[in-house]
């Protein structure tokens, strides 16, 4: 939760005075309407809101209550152009496995959850 706070303070560092008593409301909302619901109101109103989002801000951005969350990927992605996994090669050789072939993936950092209807 603070993580997420101080990621939207950085975001707004010219409004630092009367903010901070957004957190109480923050950890409110939070508990109501659960964890993935609020990440993703707060990151919404990051990108709409000129300034530090007032929870009423937030409430009116929580996904549907009879929605869930699933990965999302970013058709425009350059790295995995909307796969979601990325290859990043083959392992570093050790003693054991001294040339390692198989490439590994990982999952892109174009990942995102986004909330369908139930
Ligand atoms: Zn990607």
């Amino acid at each position: 939760m603070s993580d997420l706070f101080d990621e939207t303070l950085n975001r707004y560092p010219n409004q630092d005075v009367a903010v901070s008593s957004f957190l109480e409301d923050w950890q409110v909302i939070a508990v109501d309407e659960g964890w993935e619901r609020f990440r993703a109101a707060v990151k919404k109103a990051r990108m709409e809101c000129k300034f530090f989002p007032h929870p009423a801000e937030i409430i009116s951005r929580l996904p549907a209550v009879n929605s869930r969350p699933v990965m999302a990927y970013r058709d425009d992605c350059e790295v995995c152009s909307g796969l979601g996994w990325k290859n990043v090669g083959p392992a570093d050789p050790t003693p054991d496995n001294p040339r390692p072939k198989a490439d590994r993936y990982k999952r892109c950092e174009c990942a995102h959850i986004v909330f369908v209807n139930a």
